[in-house]
């Protein structure tokens, strides 16, 4: 059982005076989105929830103006992975309206840029995502708005939205993103990537024993279609909770997430310089 502080260097761990004098500063805040959700053999379940907390913690450290971490929300959505051991399945209307709430209570704070950091591909939980920015964006909130989802996910356009809709800040991939060494192999869950990422930032988490020697799955662009259909299928192509090659073969993919860190953090200070 490795550790995993999450809510260190977060609005947890700073005093109440010391959060009302950053929203009188105009401080934006950044909300990491996670899941709690089975991740394979060899990575602890609260993978997107801390890799959603690490890239928080790097846009901050790389943007040029003031941001905070809010502490994390990770009681989203798993219909894929949602039964299997060590998921916690958390319906829809749950995870919008405590989403909702934790939002306005950073509001009530004060805080009028909240800007949502979700790693995690699952369908149903990004459309509670774009419900709730939307709904909050409809009652004058513009600051409200989402920050990162995973490009490799292609998250905005299986949205259906387009990279100019105000829900987003607009940032562009760029080739550091696709200079890594990959494995080639199909992947979107407890695959290279994460494993890199949660390698690098929470070592100590990883069952190092279960993940050597873990084979790839062999599965393709319709399997995936049919493996977001949910559990049965899930349970049919991945019986052991992961898609894709856990071991990465790159040491520096973990760098993936730091890129998209530098790259977010830009787009944050020169969207401001705009205003
Ligand atoms: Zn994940």
């Amino acid at each position: 059982m490795g550790s995993a502080p999450l809510l260190s260097d977060t609005m947890a761990t700073m005093t109440a005076p010391q959060i009302a004098q950053a929203a009188e500063r105009g401080v934006g805040v950044l909300l990491p989105i996670g899941v709690m959700e089975a991740h394979g053999p060899h990575l602890p379940t609260g993978t997107d929830a801390m890799l959603a907390t690490q890239l928080c913690q790097s846009i901050r450290g790389y943007a040029t103006r003031e941001l905070i971490v809010a502490p994390p929300y990770y009681w989203g959505i798993n219909g894929i992975l949602g039964r299997f051991a060590g998921s916690f399945n958390i319906r829809a209307e749950t995870a919008e309206m405590l989403l909702t709430d934790v939002i306005d209570s950073l509001v009530a704070n004060g805080f009028s840029e909240v800007l949502l950091v979700s790693h995690h591909g699952d369908m149903a939980h990004n459309q509670m995502l774009l419900k709730v920015v939307r709904a909050q964006q409809a009652q004058g909130r513009s600051g409200v708005r989402w920050l990162y989802a995973p490009a490799r996910w292609k998250m905005i356009e299986r949205l259906g939205l387009s990279a100019h809709d105000p829900v987003w800040v607009r940032w562009m991939p760029t080739p550091a993103l696709d200079a890594f060494k990959l494995t080639g192999i199909l992947g979107v869950h407890a695959d290279e990537f994460e494993t890199a990422g949660i390698v690098r930032y929470f070592p100590d988490t990883v069952d190092y024993d279960a993940l050597r020697g873990l084979p790839p799955t062999r599965l393709t662009v319709a399997d995936l279609i049919e493996w977001r259909t949910g559990d049965a299928a899930a349970r049919k192509l991945t019986p052991d909770g992961y898609f894709g090659d856990p071991n990465p073969i790159d040491p520096d993919l973990w760098r993936h997430f730091d890129e998209q860190a530098r790259i977010m953090a830009a787009a944050l200070c020169q969207d401001q310089t705009q205003e």
